[in-house]
């Protein structure tokens, strides 16, 4: 059995185990889920979810409650999977490139991440994305189609800082013409400027759990 854990020190923790429970209900994988707050449960997990929230929130409790090193080392061992969404991709940058001084990210995923890119929390929006091109489908699910993707005051990955390592998964149009890339993979660890565990839909989850943790 797989032990998935949660990051749970703020933001949209439950929502993501939930899901996670979903997938697990429904097509019987062999992983437990668990909220991690401490050092001992991170220890058990073999893979972490980083959910969305508030980055400088994420990341200034987990350096005051002493997680910090211990997130460092677990994001960076290859034999973990990681997903960071939203909040939890800007943590997982090497890079920041606005209001970077208010946040010390791990720095292991190879891209620099703009915070807020698309405005305020008025400017968020839900947009219909078909992740095909890089999602393998589940045999066992009859669910196909656009994704409706949740975006909250999300940022954008503005560069890719080392392309032999990161791999663009899914940029998408604005309506001046420019693509802006929302979800990167570098090996085992997955970045995603958007929060599937918004959707009412766990088709994303289910890829992750199958492709990142249970690797079928
Ligand atoms: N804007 C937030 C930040 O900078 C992220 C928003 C989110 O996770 N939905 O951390």
């Amino acid at each position: 059995t797989k032990v998935v854990g949660v990051l749970a020190l703020q933001g949209a923790f439950k929502e993501h185990a939930e899901l996670v429970e979903t997938c697990v209900h429904e097509h019987g994988y062999p992983i437990t889920v668990c909220e991690v707050k401490t050092r001992e449960e991170l220890e058990r997990c073999d893979a972490l979810i980083i959910p969305g929230g508030e980055s400088t929130a994420i990341s200034l409790i987990a350096q005051r409650c002493g997680l910090f090193e211990h997130l460092q080392k677990f994001v960076q061992d290859p034999a973990k999977a990681v997903w960071g969404t939203c909040a939890g991709l800007i943590f997982l940058a090497r890079e920041i490139t606005s209001d970077e001084k208010l946040i010390r990210p791990l720095g292991v995923l190879h891209v620099a991440v703009q915070r807020n890119a698309f405005g305020r929390q008025s400017h968020s929006f839900v947009a219909q994305c078909n992740f095909s091109s890089f999602m393998t489908p589940n045999k066992h699910t009859s669910k196909t189609g656009p994704f409706s993707t949740v975006f909250i005051r999300a940022p954008v990955i503005d560069r890719v800082l080392d392309p032999e390592k990161v791999q663009v998964l899914y940029e998408i149009d604005t309506p001046a013409g420019d693509n802006l890339v929302v979800a990167v993979r570098q090996s085992n660890i997955l970045g995603t400027s958007f929060h599937p565990e918004l959707a009412d839909d766990h088709r994303f989850h289910d890829w992750f759990l199958r492709d990142f943790v249970i690797k079928e």
